[in-house]
C-alpha cells in the first residue's frame, strides 16, 4: 500500500516514463541520480539510457525491493544500479559518488527542500529534471514579478537557470493525486562570485518574511536600523521602495555584498 506521508504516487504509464527519460537528454556517459525509485518504473527506463543509477529510497521495503526488480526486468542492466536506503534530505555526498544529473519523480511534499539540499551538496550535478506539483513547477521557474515568484524562485536561481517544459495529467499516477504535475528543467549555471550563499539566502528569507512590506522595512532587523538598510539598498542600486517579489537573483546578490561592507 503506498504510502501518503511519504508522498508515493507511483507513475503506471510507460509514455510518462519514456517522456520524462527522452526530456532528460542524457548521455551514455552520464550518472543519473533518482530520488524516490518507488516501484522503479522510472528507473527502469533511466538504465539504458546512461551508465549508472544511483537511486536514493527512504521506504525500506521499496528499497529492498528495487535490485531484485531490476534484475528481474533488466537483467543485463541490474549491475548498473545501486540503491541507498536513505532519507535524500540527509544523504551524505560520499554515499553518491559524482552524479551528474538529478531524474527524479519527487515526493511532493520535500521536493523544493530537496532539489535545494542537492544543489548545494553535490556539485557534479549539472541538470536537474524533476517532475513536481505544476503549481511548485511554477514558483520554481517564476521570474521576478511573476504572482507566484517566491523564496523557491530565487534559490533555484542561484544555481540554476529553471524551465517548466512540460504538464502531466494527474491520470498518470496510481494512486491517482488531486493536483497536475509538471517537469521542471534545471541547467547549472556558474554561481556569483565574492558572495557568500548563505549571506544571500539570509537576504532573501528576510526580504519575502513579510511580503507586503518595502525592502527597506523588511531588511531593518537585517540590518540593525531602518537607515543602514537604506544605505545597503542604495549602494546595490535597489529603490528601498521595492518589495521583495521585484528584485532578481542578482539584485540580492548586490544587496548581500553592500550588507558585508557596511556590516
Ligand atoms: N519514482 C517513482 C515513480 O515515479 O513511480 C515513485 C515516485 S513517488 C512520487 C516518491 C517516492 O519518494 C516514493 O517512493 C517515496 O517512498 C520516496 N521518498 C519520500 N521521501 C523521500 C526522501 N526524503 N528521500 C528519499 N525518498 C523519499
Amino acid at each position: 500500500r503506498p504510502t501518503k506521508k511519504l508522498g508515493q504516487n507511483f507513475v503506471h504509464d510507460p509514455n510518462t516514463v519514456r517522456r520524462i527519460v527522452a526530456t532528460a537528454d542524457l548521455t551514455p556517459d552520464d550518472v543519473v541520480l533518482e530520488v524516490g525509485p518507488g516501484l522503479g518504473s522510472l528507473t527502469l527506463a533511466l538504465l539504458p539510457a546512461c551508465e549508472r543509477v544511483v537511486a536514493v529510497e527512504l521506504d525500506p521495503v521499496l528499497a529492498e525491493r528495487l535490485p531484485q526488480t531490476a534484475a528481474d526486468r533488466a537483467p543485463e542492466l541490474a549491475g548498473n544500479l545501486t540503491v541507498i536506503h536513505a532519507d535524500a534530505m540527509r544523504v551524505a555526498r560520499e554515499q553518491l559518488g559524482e552524479p551528474t544529473a538529478l531524474v527524479a519523480n519527487l515526493p511532493y511534499n520535500v521536493a523544493v527542500p530537496v532539489v535545494l539540499h542537492l544543489l548545494a551538496e553535490v556539485p557534479s550535478l549539472r541538470t536537474v529534471l524533476v517532475m513536481v506539483q505544476a503549481e511548485v513547477a511554477d514558483r520554481m521557474a517564476a521570474g521576478p514579478g511573476s504572482r507566484v515568484y517566491g523564496v523557491p524562485s530565487v534559490k533555484v536561481a542561484w544555481y540554476a537557470e529553471a524551465r517548466r517544459v512540460a504538464t502531466v495529467s494527474r491520470s498518470v499516477f496510481w494512486p491517482v493525486p488531486n493536483v497536475d504535475s509538471a517537469l521542471v528543467l534545471l541547467k547549472r549555471r556558474e554561481v556569483p562570485t565574492g558572495v557568500a550563499r548563505a549571506e544571500v539566502f539570509k537576504v532573501v528569507d528576510s526580504a519575502f518574511a513579510q511580503r507586503r512590506k518595502t525592502l527597506r522595512a523588511a531588511l531593518a532587523g537585517l540590518a540593525g536600523s531602518p537607515a543602514v538598510a537604506e544605505r545597503a539598498l542604495v549602494e546595490a542600486g535597489v529603490d528601498p521602495g521595492l518589495r521583495g517579489e521585484q528584485l532578481s537573483v542578482r539584485d540580492y546578490v548586490r544587496i548581500a555584498q553592500a550588507f558585508t561592507r557596511l556590516s
